[in-house]
This record gives structure tokens, C-alpha cells and sequence, in this order.
């Protein structure tokens, strides 16, 4: 729906009414408002071993973690790091932590130790959830102070001056802790439009605003039923997970499968096994399970949903995932961190559906605004007409953690979150998103972050100017290559650049293709010309 607003904005709203949103609670409150009716269903179910948490096990053992991060001298607004695979704990930790008041941050496991330090230092976190094999990254944090809880079980020894994870679940009590709805609960890390990795205060009132937009109100079965068993392969340290499958899946009751990576075969036999019937999913795993031949050994035909979101989902995807899922309506959803992260999802799930749009990320969530702007004039568009798009809403970031100006960069004064996005909205208000304005580049719906790797690459000595980029690439979605300008006589090679950069970085940043070149194009204020560069790798201007 469109309307004009006072200052001539033209405002886009959702085809579907506003609803009520309990935004005062803490977010565990919300999360387990409906405990009464759900306490004895299952709730996370371990895939790898199978083993199964009751929604009342859930609560219990989370407020008791909870009760064991105050023993440890967590409280509130202090922040604890989550550095885990996909897995029970993970969810415990979380909530435990909301419990106490404090915020959760959660890392990549695959870091390096420096990208680890760097975030566990950014967010001042005070206690570190982790696994024992990955104890030797962060062992130097000890030396600030920090405190370090291994989940692994009993009789696997954790290495000295770590404590044990299930020693936490021993205590019981739990002290009251004053919650203001603006509380920092959720700290990820995203680069916005521009720059480095920031910490995004997602608050308990913005999150319980997001889940709510999803799943909540008038047209309940929006995306989940209590009856739905959900898989959860996407990484639980990125929001997408985070919000949308575990926190969504945890307020209406359903079953969350928690798969801590990726292996096709284990992942269809679960399928079958336990009937999942919603699989939300990022372009490059729908791209691995549209191209298996192992599907066809396997029963799909209890999955009624296949959400795509994170990056976009191309045409012919689209219609292998139909093929493969027969009974399955896919939709897209488009989120952002810093949104929250969900700005628009599908309607093709709602109670009443809405046709599902080929290419369409869905229509603009519920109690939302959304306009579209001219990136250069800042004017308003009228439908069909691309430009960026932005949202305003509770449910976004509360800004970045220590840094108002990247924050008064990303929201305006009026409240409008700029997402770096082009998009256009049709005649049905259906969104499209048709380019990227900003610098991000997404493997495989990671986020790359181009300032990260200039930074570490305009430390080598043979290097004088640098600039990275996203080039398309079919697995991954994109991949970044970086530019580079090497000094006088020097002999660097590609196999040089590449190396120095792998060693330093998660696997995923690692530079694809380096094109030397003699200087990199910029703007009088010295601003990177990204869409230069970007458009000779489209020409193949290099070589
Ligand atoms: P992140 O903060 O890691 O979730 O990345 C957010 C960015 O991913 C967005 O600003 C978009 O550029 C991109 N993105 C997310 N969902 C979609 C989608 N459905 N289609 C296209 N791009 C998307």
C-alpha cells in the first residue's frame, strides 16, 4: 500500500494490517510468553545425535546458565561471545544471556584469532562460549580477563583455566534484573554500507518487534505453525538465523533441527526422518541441493516452505527448488543486519497467500515504513521507479556501538534506515531488488567487508594502492578481487597477494583474482570509484 506522507514522502506499507506487538518485555519473556502450551514439545532437536530438548528443558536450562553467568560475574549490559557451530548450546547461551540482561555476540568459529580478538575487544566481551578446539585462538584473551566456557561433555578434558559449560547449568539462582526494552540483546557485526565490520545493538524491543512482524497477529500462520519442524542449517551467528529461524521458531512452538553444517546426505536423511516442513535457506545451498542427484533417493514431500533469503535467488533456481520440493511454496525474504534484520518477506506463506512473484523478496514486513529514495537527489520514488531502499521502524538497530557518525550515516534524523540497496516496489507491492549501491560484497551470503582486506593489504610493502571488489561467480554468489598497485621494481605476484591475505582472514574473504593495475580510480575526495572498477570486470576491461 502506498500513501503520501505530510513531508511528501511516499510511504510504503504492508498489504496486511497492523498488529500488536508486546514490545515492552524482555526478550526471553516474549520468547516464551506461550511456554504453558508448548512445555513438553520438542523444541531443538540435535541433529547430528539426535538428542532432543522439550520447550520446558529450553527454559529451564537457559535460566540456569543464566544463573551461572552471574556467578561469573555477568550482568547486565555486559557482553558475552558466543563462538559456536550451530548447536543446542548455542540457543542456551543466547537466551541465558537475555536472561541476565546482557548482550550476546556472536562470532564466525572459522576466525582467525586476530578477527576473534578484534570483536571480542570491539564489544568489551567479558566470557567467551566456546568449544575446546577452538581454545587455542583465544587463549591470549584470558589474559585480559576473560572468561572462557567450553561446551564440550564430559569425559572430554577442556583445556586449563577453562570452565565446563554444564558446571553453569548447577546453579539455580537466579537474581532479578532490571531490563529496559531499550537493552543491547543482540551485538552482530556487519559493515553497513561502508567501512569496517561494526558491532549493531539490536535491542530487546527491536527484536521482539522483528520476530513479531514475522510470525505474530491476526494472520498467525504468516511463516510458522507450533506444528512446523524447522531445519536450521544457515549459521546462527549471522542474524538471519539468529532472528528468523531460532528466534521466530522459538515463539510459536515449532521444532528447530540444528545441523551444524552443511552435508547433504545427513541433511536429506533428517528431512525425511523427522518430516521437517520449513527449510529456510541462502541462494548457494539451494543451488547445492537443486544440482544433487541424491534428492531423488529421498522423501521431500513434508516440506511446504522454502525460503530464500540473504542474497538474491536468480530465475532458474527458482525453478529447481519447485521441481525438487513439489509440495513446497518458495519465497523470498530480504534482510539486512542492521534492519533488524528482516525488512520484506514473502506473503505466499500467509494464511490467505498472496501469489509469490518470481524475483520478488516479498512485500515490506508489517507495523513498517518503507520508502524508496533517489541516491542522488534523496527524493522519494513512486512505484516502479528503482532507487534505495529505506525502512523505519522498532525494529531496527538502535545504531553502532561506539560510533554515532557511522550510525547518523546509516538512519537519518526522520528514523529512515538507508540499506544501500536498490530496489523498486510494483503495482502489487511486491519489492524487487535490482543492485547494490554499497561496497559489501556477499559469499555465499557471508559478508566481505572490501574496507577489511584494503586495510590488510595496504600493509605489505610492496603494495601502494589496492582496492577490492565483488566479482559475480555462480557457487558463491560473489567473490572478492582485489586491484592492486604495486611500488616501483617490485616483483609481487598474484600467488603472493592471495597468500598473504588467506593467512590472515576466515576462508571466505579470501582475494579470488588479483588484476595489477597502475593506479586505482577515485573521486576528487579520494572515495574508491568501486563502480568502475566493477564494471570492468562486467566488460572484462582486465586481465
Ligand atoms: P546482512 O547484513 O549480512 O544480512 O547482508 C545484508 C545485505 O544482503 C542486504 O543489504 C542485501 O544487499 C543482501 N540481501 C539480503 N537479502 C537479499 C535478497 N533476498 N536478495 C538480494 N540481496 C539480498
Amino acid at each position: 500500500m502506498q500513501k503520501q506522507s505530510s513531508n511528501s514522502d511516499i510511504i510504503f506499507r504492508s498489504k496486511l494490517p497492523d498488529i500488536y506487538i508486546p514490545n515492552h518485555l524482555p526478550l526471553h519473556d516474549y520468547i516464551f510468553e506461550n511456554l504453558s502450551e508448548f512445555a513438553s514439545k520438542p523444541c531443538l532437536i540435535n541433529g547430528p545425535t539426535g538428542h532432543v530438548y522439550t520447550y520446558s528443558d529450553v527454559h529451564v536450562s537457559s535460566r540456569r546458565i543464566a544463573a551461572g553467568f552471574q556467578k561469573l560475574g555477568v550482568g547486565r549490559n555486559d557482553v558475552v561471545m558466543i563462538l559456536l557451530s550451530n548447536c543446542p548450546e548455542f540457543v542456551l547461551s543466547f537466551l541465558a544471556a537475555s536472561f541476565r540482561g546482557a548482550t550476546a555476540t556472536a562470532a564466525n568459529p572459522f576466525f582467525t584469532p586476530a578477527e576473534i580478538a578484534k570483536q571480542a575487544k570491539a564489544s568489551n566481551s567479558k566470557l567467551i562460549v566456546t568449544e575446546s578446539r577452538y581454545v587455542d585462538k583465544i587463549k591470549d584473551l584470558q589474559n585480559d580477563g576473560v572468561i572462557i566456557v567450553c561446551t564440550d561433555d564430559e569425559p572430554s578434558p577442556i583445556p586449563e583455566g577453562c570452565l565446563r559449560f554444564s558446571e553453569l547449568t548447577q546453579s539455580t539462582e537466579i537474581e532479578t534484573v532490571e531490563i529496559s526494552s531499550d537493552d543491547v540483546v543482540a551485538l552482530p557485526y556487519s559493515s553497513g554500507t561502508t567501512g569496517l565490520p561494526k558491532g549493531v545493538m539490536l535491542t530487546h524491543k527491536g527484536l521482539i518487534t522483528s520476530v513479531a512482524q514475522q510470525v505474530d497477529g491476526e494472520n498467525p500462520n504468516l511463516y510458522f505453525h507450533s506444528d512446523d519442524v524447522i531445519l536450521c542449517v544457515l549459521p546462527m551467528f549471522h542474524i538471519y538465523a539468529l532472528n528468523s529461524i531460532m528466534l521466530c521458531g522459538l515463539r510459536v512452538g515449532a521444532a528447530i533441527l540444528i545441523m551444524p553444517k552443511f552435508e547433504i546426505n545427513l541433511l536429506l536423511e533428517l528431512i525425511q526422518r523427522l518430516k521437517v516442513t520449513v527449510a529456510p535457506m541462502v541462494p548457494p545451498i539451494v543451488l547445492a541441493i537443486a544440482k544433487s542427484p541424491e534428492t531423488e533417493k529421498y522423501d521431500l514431500s513434508s516440506i511446504r516452505v522454502v525460503k530464500s533469503g540473504a542474497a538474491p535467488l536468480g530465475k532458474e533456481l527458482e525453478d529447481a527448488v519447485n521441481a525438487k520440493f513439489p509440495n513446497a511454496k518458495l519465497g523470498q525474504g530480504y534482510g539486512m543486519t542492521e534492519a533488524g534484520p528482516v525488512l520484506a518477506m514473502s506473503l505466499g506463506f500467509a494464511k490467505e497467500p498472496f501469489p509469490v512473484k518470481s524475483g520478488a523478496c516479498g512485500t515490506v514486513v508489517r507495523n513498517a515504513d518503507m520508502k524508496i529514495v533517489d541516491p542522488d537527489t534523496g527524493d522519494s520514488l513512486p512505484k516502479n521507479k528503482p532507487g534505495e531502499i529505506c525502512i523505519r521502524g522498532h525494529q531496527i538497530m538502535k545504531g553502532y556501538l561506539n560510533n554515532p557518525a557511522a550510525t547518523a550515516e546509516t538512519i537519518d534524523k526522520d528514523g529512515w534506515l538507508h540499506t544501500g540497496d536498490i530496489g523498486l516496489i510494483d503495482d502489487d507491492d511486491e519489492l524487487f531488488i535490482v543492485d547494490r549501491l554499497k561496497e559489501l560484497i556477499k559469499y555465499k551470503g557471508f559478508q566481505v567487508a572490501p574496507a577489511e582486506l584494503e586495510a590488510l593489504l595496504i600493509g605489505h610493502q610492496d603494495i601502494t594502492d589496492v582496492a577490492v571488489v565483488a566479482m559475480k561467480d555462480e557457487a558463491a554468489g560473489e567473490v572478492p578481487v582485489a586491484f592492486v598497485v604495486k611500488s616501483k621494481d617490485s616483483e609481487l605476484s598474484e600467488d603472493d597477494v592471495k597468500q598473504f591475505v588467506s593467512k590472515q582472514v576466515v576462508f571466505y574473504k579470501k582475494i579470488n583474482k588479483v588484476f595489477f593495475v597502475d593506479s586505482i580510480p577515485k573521486a576528487p575526495s579520494g572515495k574508491i570509484l568501486r563502480k568502475d572498477l566493477r564494471a570492468k570486470l562486467a566488460t572484462g576491461l582486465v586481465n
